[in-house]
């Protein structure tokens, strides 16, 4: 293909699959992240990191920077990910049944079982008095 035989689009196929995000190869060879993405698309290359899916060890990340008490802002900066995608993460973390760990919210809330304003859920008041 006429397309791979380019010099540029070679190095942003071999620096996506060495593991850069798109953003990460456009900035080393100088170009706009759409103009690398439509290079990998002609040559049919997927990038290991996807643009529309979170990896497992990705969403760990989030949620525990999130856990950590930075902000969403700061997480989607740091992660390279965007606003929604983090709080898309952190509400479902907030959702998830399977993780009974005590989770940090963002504001305090009125617990159900002993009336008291907390910020971490599951109440720990009600667990510590064992309701
Ligand atoms: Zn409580």
């Amino acid at each position: 293909m006429a397309v791979q035989s380019c010099p540029l689009t070679r190095r942003v196929i071999a620096l996506v699959e060495s593991g850069a995000t798109i953003d990460q190869a456009a900035q080393r060879c100088h170009l706009h992240p759409s103009s690398a993405y439509r290079r990998l698309l002609a040559a049919n290359v997927r990038s290991t990191r996807s643009w529309t899916r979170l990896s497992a060890p990705e969403v760990q990340r989030i949620r525990t920077l999130i856990d950590s008490d930075h902000s969403r802002r700061e997480v989607a900066r740091v992660t390279g990910r965007g606003l929604g995608t983090v709080a898309r993460v952190a509400m479902a973390a907030q959702r998830d049944p399977d993780d009974d760990a005590p989770r940090r919210v963002r504001s305090a809330v009125r617990c159900g079982g002993c009336g008291y304003l907390v910020t971490v859920q599951p109440c720990v008041i009600c667990a510590a008095r064992g309701r």
